[in-house]
């Protein structure tokens, strides 16, 4: 069996996903550029996780590097690969935009290409729900995301689904794309509101909460989204009677091009989710009440009607209990 690629497999969902691959006894081929943007000891020992599986190679690579991947692709042959390696975070892309250029732009064209010359049976990456913008209309079903991306991050994942039309028409390289909906669970990731709040409240210290607290937000757990994945992934890439009317542009694909939102079908307010984390912890939060941030979109909330359709993608986990696992791996992981 040829095994998956997953790129980012060191980072939160990359390695959740590798995880429930390699006990499916799917091999998996891992890679990550192990970058400094939050603490590599956290990455390190999400690799702990995949290490003892006999099917795990780990390979440290930047998706930017086009002669490594090149040279890694004609070795491994991947069957499919989930490309999920990104410069992740809205708030970061405003001062550092460089890296979302690198790893997002050039390191999504690699992949592309790579994909193209070893026939790559199906790609699936990460978008994300930044790509709706300044998008009023609730709940946001794919077609009503609009080109004018409020952040360069949501720029590059925007550009990111245009770029995989071309390769889909052009060479018939199926691509899946999935908008993500602000992801938490265990393992999340340090510079994510839920891992924030958490270290700061144990520590008896303030937590920063922007929009006021009325920010809303499609929080989606983390077995949720691999469980949606798993199922993408498990779909022959072929086209059917689904795709075409998926499809914004019916028709001018040769290969199957879909997008599908994967969220939680739940919008809750960020008031609601502190309080949900005040329960879990035991803790009254101290709130110190911010304006929204340059970036940030106000509300997301995802219809997934279209992912429901094709795979039967039901997401299942209550915020109150994905929090309360959140906490319990946080405090068994950190000894606290
Ligand atoms: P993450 O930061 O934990 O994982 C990304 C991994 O990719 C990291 O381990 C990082 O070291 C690696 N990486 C970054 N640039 C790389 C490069 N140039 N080459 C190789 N490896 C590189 O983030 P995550 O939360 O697991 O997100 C996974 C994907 O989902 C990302 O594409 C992200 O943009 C997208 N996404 C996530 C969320 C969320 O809520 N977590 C929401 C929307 C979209």
């Amino acid at each position: 069996m040829n095994p998956v690629l997953i790129t980012g497999c060191a980072g939160f969902i990359g390695m959740h996903c590798a995880k429930r691959l390699l006990e499916q006894g799917v091999p998996v081929v891992g890679i990550d550029n192990l970058n400094h943007y939050y603490d590599v000891a956290l990455k390190h020992a999400r690799l702990d996780q995949l290490r003892p599986h006999a099917h795990f190679r780990f390979v440290e690579l930047d998706v930017a590097d086009r002669p490594g991947m090149e040279r890694l692709f004609a070795e491994v042959l991947p069957g499919k690969v989930l490309h999920l390696a990104a410069q992740a975070g809205v708030r970061y892309s405003i001062d550092q935009p460089d890296d979302y250029t690198d790893s997002n732009l050039l390191g999504f064209g690699n992949i592309l290409q790579s994909c193209r010359k070893h026939r790559v049976q199906h790609l699936v990456y990460a978008s994300s729900s930044s790509v709706y913008g300044g998008n009023t209309k609730m709940p946001f079903a794919e077609s009503d995301a609009v080109d004018h991306p409020i952040s360069y991050y949501a720029a590059t994942k925007k550009a990111n689904e245009l770029m995989a039309h071309t390769y889909s028409h052009l060479y018939g390289i199926p691509t899946t794309g999935l908008r993500f909906f602000t992801v938490y669970g265990p393992w999340g990731r340090p510079d994510m509101a839920l891992f924030k709040f958490t270290k700061a409240m144990l520590a008896g210290e303030t937590i920063d909460v922007y929009g006021e607290g009325k920010l809303v937000r499609d929080f989606t757990y983390i077995d949720d989204i691999v469980e949606g994945i798993m199922r993408v992934l498990d779909k022959p890439a072929t086209a059917d009677a689904g795709y075409d009317s998926q499809h914004p542009n019916p028709g001018t694909s040769t290969a199957p091009y879909r997008i599908f939102n994967i969220g939680n079908n739940s919008p809750t307010l960020l008031m609601d989710y502190i309080a949900a984390l005040e329960s879990a912890l035991d803790i009254t939060a101290d709130k110190r009440m911010l304006p929204i941030q340059p970036g940030d979109m106000h509300s997301t909330a995802a219809d997934t009607r279209a992912l429901q359709a094709w795979v039967g993608f039901a997401p299942a986990m209550p915020v109150s209990t994905g929090v309360q696992q959140f906490v319990d791996w946080y405090r068994s992981f950190y000894r606290v």
